[in-house]
């Protein structure tokens, strides 16, 4: 399976940031592995058009449930499609922390996407108060089973595996942990959808950065990453994407 160095950018970036595109694009023309920026939905259409012909595709890092309609300051997948994305992540812990956002309104975006012709990157992952309780494989495999659509395939879902407690902290689980996790993932996710689940890439994320990106890679069942503060700059990203590459 090809695998793929995702970037989010979250709520960052101005016009200027787009030179980081730029220069990712010179120094990695056609990359081993695929790659993906989520940047804020402000500078998406212009990153689209900066991305066409290349090897890097271009995702929203949210959507609404509904194809349109009266929902003040959301997005439509469809939108994000018309403005030339190729993917969207949904249930980011941020957002299901700070918009208290469920397994069904995640389950409910992740479908509207795929329907609208987008590979849904959902995300999943436990807090640190769950696994110092012992519970992560329980929260994960809850989660898969609400979050992620019955019918999604290889070609329409990634599944990120994001321990909260790992994001934008510098602090990452062992290289025995992210693999007990992984293995699991695609076990639960095998039950959810069957054999289209051996091709589905499974993404770690949280802390990811060139000096760590080798060895996570090297992990079974990790088939690439999802990106957040490493995703900013063209340097350390591209230094992901060609540990990945070599992965
Ligand atoms: C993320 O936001 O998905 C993420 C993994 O962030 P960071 O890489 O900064 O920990």
């Amino acid at each position: 399976m090809r695998k793929l160095a995702a970037g989010n950018w979250k709520m960052n970036g101005t016009s200027d940031s787009l030179s980081e595109v730029v220069t990712l694009l010179a120094a990695l023309p056609s990359p081993a592995c695929d790659m993906l920026l989520c940047p804020p939905a402000t500078l998406l259409a212009r990153m689209a058009q900066l991305a066409q012909g290349t090897a890097l595709q271009v995702g929203g890092q949210d959507c609404h449930a509904h194809a349109a309609g009266a929902h003040t300051g959301d997005i439509s997948a469809a939108m994000l499609v018309d403005a030339g994305a190729s993917h969207v992540i949904v249930g980011h812990s941020e957002r299901r922390t700070d918009h208290h956002e469920t397994d069904a309104q995640v389950l409910a975006k992740a479908a509207a996407a795929q329907v609208a012709g987008l590979v849904a990157v959902v995300c999943i992952g436990e807090t640190e108060a769950q696994r110092d309780a012992g519970s992560t494989l329980d929260v994960i495999g809850a989660q898969i089973a609400g979050s992620v659509p019955e019918g999604s395939t290889a070609a329409n879902l990634v599944l990120a595996y994001e321990p909260v407690w790992a994001i934008g902290t510098g602090r990452t689980p062992t290289i025995a942990e992210i693999a007990e996790v992984h293995a699991f993932v695609r076990a639960r996710l095998t039950a959810r959808i069957g054999a289209q689940a051996a091709g589905v890439r499974l993404l770690y994320g949280g802390s990811v950065k060139p000096s760590n990106a080798a060895e996570i890679f090297a992990v079974p069942h990790v088939d690439g990453a999802l990106v957040g503060g490493a995703s900013l700059k063209a340097v350390d990203f591209g230094a992901i994407v060609k540990a990945l590459s070599l992965a």
